[in-house]
């Protein structure tokens, strides 16, 4: 018998920092499990064993938000490096900033515009055809046209998801901006930066509280919440409910590892947006951290595909079919009085590191009050569903 009265379910960041946000306001023991061998889920950065290089194990992690607070409560856990990310995108055309800039209109098109020209001519390029987009390509066409789009969008985003790119949302393109300067920083974010010693540090940090327990390579199986008074559940939602309705749709990544002397290829990222060649981009760690000097490189060509019942699910792909599944999962998980869904997986949404990170902050309070008042308890964070 556990005597916890709380089992956090995942032990990635929104699963540490309802943990550390409940164990605190409520002065409850918690336990935290994750059937890993490590806590930090998909943000898990290790150093390399023989080159020490920090490595992200499933793929590259910034940190960015626009929120002080958030950016003020990921640094009470860490001391982020001044990291600024930009990516290039590399084409059969040559190799151009994203995303895209002043600087990738006037080398695409050989022009010398200024801003307001750039601006005017890009919006002679667009489908204006196309009232309100309904899908990621008349997003993209609507607003860059046919050129700009197949060269940097159409190849990428097929390979990254496994469907046509007028199956996904049109909000997915929004991830993206236009530019119109000569901004070529990635994100539009205020606060940027990535921790000095990795993602995994902040998660053991966080979970360092004398009321945390946690549990790792322990797996969730139905009737574990029975001796909790409440289970904060951040896997899978379709798992939670043993895929009754069906599995969601995920994808999945894997890595081909090289390591080299000196430096690979000058950036931390670089795209390959082309159909014809097989991953979606190259990713060297060591740029991640600036401020380290490291004579050798480790490479990582990141590959997509299909989520398999043994792989680690990454993109929700929330294609139409998904959505009818979701909607009746999230039927029953209404229904639920003493379990709450929260994150990426246990939400089914495509969620960076600072959203799940604000939603668990903002989320704690709500289920705390809750809790300790034993009232009606909130099943999702505001906005989850
Ligand atoms: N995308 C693209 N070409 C690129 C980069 C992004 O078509 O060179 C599209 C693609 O559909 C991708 C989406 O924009 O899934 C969001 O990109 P983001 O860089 O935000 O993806 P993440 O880094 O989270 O994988």
């Amino acid at each position: 018998m556990s005597t916890s009265r709380i089992l956090v379910v995942g032990a990635g960041f929104s699963g540490a920092v309802i943990a550390r946000e409940l164990a605190v306001a409520l002065g409850v023991k918690v336990l935290v499990i994750d059937e890993r061998e490590h806590v930090a889920g998909n943000c898990h950065t290790e150093r390399d064993p023989q080159y020490g290089i920090m490595l992200h194990k499933y793929g590259a992690h910034i940190f960015h938000t626009s929120r002080e607070d958030v950016w003020n409560y990921v640094r009470r856990y860490s001391e982020f490096g001044p990291y600024v990310h930009r990516v290039r995108a590399s084409t059969k055309r040559g190799i151009f900033s994203l995303p895209i800039n002043l600087f990738t209109i006037n080398d695409f098109f050989g022009k010398q515009f200024s801003p307001e020209e750039a601006q005017a001519f890009i919006a002679t390029l667009g489908d204006a055809t196309i009232g309100e987009p309904q899908n990621f390509e008349e997003q993209a066409l609507k607003f860059i046209g046919r050129e700009l789009y197949d060269t940097f969008f159409y190849g990428y985003t097929k390979k990254q998801w496994g469907c046509e790119p007028r199956d996904l949302s049109a909000s997915l393109l929004k991830r993206l901006p236009v530019r119109f300067n000569y901004d070529d920083t990635y994100f539009s974010d205020r606060f940027q930066g990535i921790p000095l010693d990795g993602y995994t540090a902040i998660i053991e940090r966080l979970l360092a509280d004398a009321n945390i327990e946690v549990k790792l390579n322990t797996r969730w199986h139905s009737g574990m919440g029975d001796e909790f008074d409440h289970v904060i559940f951040t896997g899978p939602i379709d798992c939670y409910y043993n895929y009754r309705f069906g599995r969601l749709g995920y994808r999945t990544m894997f890595w081909d590892r090289s390591y080299h002397e000196g430096d690979f290829q000058g950036n931390s990222v670089i795209n390959y947006p082309g159909a014809d060649v097989p991953f979606t981009r190259i990713v060297e760690h060591k740029h991640f951290t600036p401020w380290e000097k490291h004579d050798h490189t480790a490479v990582f060509t990141e590959y997509s595909k299909e989520t398999g019942e043994a792989d680690i699910p990454y993109y929700p792909k929330r294609l139409a079919p998904d959505k009818v599944l979701l909607g009746k999962y999230l039927d029953l998980a209404r229904q639920e009085t003493n379990v709450s869904f929260l994150g990426r997986l246990a939400t089914y949404r495509y969620l960076d590191m600072h959203q799940v990170v604000g939603e668990a902050f903002d989320f704690a309070p709500l289920l705390a009050g809750a809790i300790s008042e034993k009232k009606a308890r909130p099943v999702f964070p505001a906005g989850a569903t």
